[in-house]
């Protein structure tokens, strides 16, 4: 650790060494600001150990590939630099809470010179996950609505990057929430399919089989892998698949994925309760219990610790 850092202040990780948070600052001629040229990747912890950091770095320059960007780091590179931010900045938290781990790289900052090159900016920063603000879904279950607005054509620039370019979910976003300010958005694709949230993977239950929208419409999210896992490691039936609005209102169970959420149980699909309207149907609540055990502490009920009493 450096020796002008404080124990007391949060750190981030900014082209090449950690300075402190308040320190830091994107140049206004940043490609990843006035483009949203950049890539980035998000870990939570669990007690403050991250979980799945080595799959959301292998990621993250899949992502970086994609972009085709060197951010001068080797994978191994960004992983300990992660590990460092979190362990200086975890125990700031009040006790019970835990955080995001983020890495952001854009393409580096645009010259008003000619021929000079650019440098990617490389930032890794983490902050508090909102439990308190999220934590009635896991008592309620989230309400989805599928906005009108679809899901870009993975042709155009594909969602399994993870890119700074959200705003098409953004936009389905501000649309269901212009109607409903608890609804989550899902947005379907140009055939109505269902796709993916801002943030989120989808699943249904049916027949006591789990099903997915297929890899290729949606970023590949590392919870969603550790379900199927899961769901697999349970002998249930798991497939990647087109789902449109009928699977949907006929499932039998429905869940969103993510780092932060894990697994959190839908209640209704566009006003339509999901199931016997009781969230979390038996399967969902199988999968929870396991992801709990497999992240090493029961997740809702960190959650729940968060409701006001
Ligand atoms: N889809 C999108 C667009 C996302 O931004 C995320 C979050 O990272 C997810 C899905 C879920 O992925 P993960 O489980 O890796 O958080």
């Amino acid at each position: 650790m450096a020796a002008n850092i404080s124990s007391q202040e949060n750190v981030v990780f900014f082209n090449g060494s950690l300075i402190p948070e308040k320190d830091a600052g994107i140049p206004i001629r940043d490609r990843g600001f006035i483009y949203g040229d950049a890539v980035f990747d998000a870990t939570r912890t669990f007690d403050g150990r991250t979980f799945k950091l080595r799959e959301h770095i292998h990621r993250l320059f899949n992502s970086l590939r994609y972009l085709r960007i060197d951010p001068g780091m080797t994978p191994e590179e960004m992983e300990r630099w992660s590990l460092e931010v979190v362990n200086h900045n975890h125990p700031l938290l009040p006790s019970g809470q835990d955080m995001w781990v983020m890495q952001r790289i854009s393409r580096g900052v645009e010259s008003t010179e000619p021929g000079v090159p650019m440098r990617p900016t490389v930032l890794i920063e983490s902050h508090a996950i909102p439990f308190a603000r999220r934590a009635s879904l896991y008592r309620d279950g989230i309400s989805i609505v599928t906005p009108s607005v679809p899901r870009i054509p993975p042709r155009f620039l594909s969602p399994r990057a993870k890119t700074h370019n959200y705003l098409n979910l953004i936009m389905g976003d501000l649309e269901v929430q212009d109607s409903d300010p608890d609804a989550w958005a899902v947005l379907l694709d140009e055939e109505g399919n269902l796709t993916e949230g801002r943030g989120s993977n989808i699943f249904l239950v049916k027949d006591g089989g789990v099903a997915t929208p297929q890899g290729q419409l949606v970023l590949e999210g590392i919870t969603r892998g550790v379900v199927m896992e899961l769901a697999k490691g349970l002998d249930l039936p798991v497939s990647e698949t087109d789902l449109d609005l009928y699977d949907a209102y006929t499932a039998d169970e429905a869940f969103l994925t993510s780092t932060s959420l894990c697994i959190c149980p839908i209640s209704k699909v566009n006003g339509a309760t999901v199931g016997d309207g009781n969230p979390p149907g038996p399967v969902t609540r199988q999968l929870m219990a396991a992801f709990s055990d497999l992240a090493g502490m029961d997740y809702v009920e960190q959650y729940l610790s968060h409701l006001p009493t």
